[in-house]
């Protein structure tokens, strides 16, 4: 995730006060809203982040006019009257979405499947294509959307309580035979980092329903804008920012927050603190280990999820990518073998052809990793370097002659992600979503230490920007019911 030679920049025309109602640290998307909404209400809020540019995993770079999404490929939800849709209408901030469709497309070695952006569309393509299962596909859809509708009202009921202790795996066990079935329906597990013998039933269930029934969308300009339109709104309400400036310490007096200390010494006062950034550095780190032990001790036994490498290409000349599907390449060849690498590929110049100089291209490429295979690289350069020439080499199977065509090259390995984000080991998805740790397993946003909220991947709902962006909505409610 190289820097950007295009960011954001705050103003800076005004002093800092001596003392904020609330300080947020990172401005990830979670940070971002939860922001945006406290200063609306006229309260006096600071957003610290260390990097230059607000949006944590939703940024983006530039080089030689072209202009690359780091991680981010598109957003859930941002139609009118869902999530995301409906926080930008609270903050009234306005800006264009272009939607997917088709939403996605899984390509297995043995067969390929389009993802049609509407969910009865979708239910209708695979009962076609498995009548056997008709009924099962039915009840299937049925049992998902009561399950992602009763865990977004975050209400106690049957069906939570039906499937909160399954993987997606056993779901899936549960209600179809037919092995290709099972694949496409777990194809998109990349989207959640977990493959469904591991992941749990709920996470796969909100990210699925989500994208089926709110649409996915790709935000015009790349997904940086979406980070500046938050960041744009929280200062035209009042809000203070201290960008590339680094919390070192989260200050306490006894149980109580009562500031923050930067990197530089200087050491700042607020009512409370939200902390956006990965939990384990919360509280091991700016906290140095001092609150509850038994809540210490959860948090050391838990994981964090997977993290990828990334490849950006800007390509030129008379490439022809039509024949490059966006979506899933698979190189399992039955249900079992689910867990088994794949890429992910896009074309984000096919959307939004602004992001490149005209008649030029942008391939974006996300290879799925074990984390066994990157936690004890030590020589990251040699392992970068093989990745983008092993990545590119696989690329060439679809498009021939790829090299010739490039024009910029960059990549991300796990341990750039961490660079830019501090998320450990560059986790893409903050905690692993297993059942033992999703839904009421997650940490809560509200801490043992009086004052210090969480928001963002690391707690509760889950991973993904639509999830991040109703977490951050959620803690700035839990705040203002509070100052109430
Ligand atoms: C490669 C990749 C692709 C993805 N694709 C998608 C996708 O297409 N759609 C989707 O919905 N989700 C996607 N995700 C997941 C999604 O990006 C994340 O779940 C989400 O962006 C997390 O947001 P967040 O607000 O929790 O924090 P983050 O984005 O992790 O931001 C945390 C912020 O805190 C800052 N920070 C850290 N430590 C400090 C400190 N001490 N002081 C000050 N600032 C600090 C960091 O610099 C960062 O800006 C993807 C993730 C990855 C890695």
């Amino acid at each position: 995730m190289p820097s950007s030679d295009k960011c954001i920049q705050s103003t800076k025309k005004y002093n800092l006060y001596p003392y904020y109602d609330a300080i947020i640290i990172g401005a990830g998307i979670a940070g971002l809203v939860c922001a945006a909404f406290l200063a609306k209400c006229g309260k006096k809020v600071l957003l610290i982040e260390q990097h230059f540019i607000p949006g944590g995993y939703c940024t983006s770079f530039r080089r030689k006019g072209f202009t690359f999404d780091a991680a981010v490929h598109h957003i859930g939800g941002c139609g009118k009257w869902s999530v995301v849709g409906r926080c930008l209408r609270t903050l009234g901030i306005e800006m264009d979405f272009y939607p997917l469709d088709p939403m996605d497309h899984l390509i297995f070695p043995n067969f390929s499947i389009e993802i049609p952006a509407d969910m009865d569309e979708y239910i209708a393509r695979l009962q076609d294509r498995y009548p056997l299962e008709k009924d099962n596909i039915k009840d299937f859809f049925q049992d998902f959307v009561k399950l992602y509708r009763a865990t977004f009202n975050n209400e106690k009921s049957q069906i939570i309580d039906r499937y909160k202790d399954q993987t997606y795996g056993e779901m899936l066990n549960a209600f179809f035979k037919n092995d290709e079935l099972k694949m496409t329906l777990a194809g998109q597990w990349g989207y959640i980092g977990l493959p469904p013998t591991q992941a749990s039933a709920i996470a796969m269930c909100q990210m699925m329903i989500n994208y089926l029934k709110d649409g996915a969308f790709f935000p015009a300009g790349g997904t940086q804008e979406f980070a500046n339109a938050f960041f744009k709104k929280f200062i035209d309400f009042g809000g203070h920012d201290m960008l590339s400036s680094r919390v070192e310490k989260i200050l306490l007096n006894g149980n109580s927050v009562k500031g923050v200390k930067l990197q530089d010494g200087k050491e700042i006062p607020a009512g409370l603190v939200v902390s956006n950034i990965d939990a384990r550095q919360t509280f091991f780190g700016l906290l140095e280990g001092k609150t509850d032990l038994s809540f210490l001790n959860k948090i050391s036994e838990m994981r964090e999820s997977c993290s990828f490498f990334l490849l950006y290409l800007g390509v030129g000349g008379d490439i022809d990518l039509s024949r490059l599907k966006r979506g899933f390449y698979h190189t399992a060849t039955d249900a079992s073998t689910m867990d088994k690498e794949w890429l992910y590929i896009s074309v984000p110049t096919k959307i939004c052809p602004s992001l490149a100089p005209s008649n030029k291209q942008i391939i974006s490429v996300v290879v799925c990793l074990d984390k066994a295979m990157y936690k004890n690289v030590t020589d990251w350069k040699s392992f970068k370097e093989s990745m983008t020439l092993n990545t590119i080499n696989r690329l060439e199977a679809y498009i021939p002659d790829l090299k010739k065509y490039i024009e910029v090259k960059e990549s991300a390995t796990p341990k750039t992600l961490e660079r830019y984000t501090s998320n450990t080991n560059g986790a893409a998805y903050g905690w692993e979503v297993t059942v033992d740790q999703m839904w009421e397993n997650r940490l809560p946003q509200k801490t043992p230490i009086e004052n210090l909220y969480l928001t963002g991947h690391w707690t509760k709902p889950g991973p993904g920007i639509c999830a991040v962006v109703s977490s951050g909505w959620g803690v700035a409610n839990l705040i203002m019911e509070n100052w109430r």
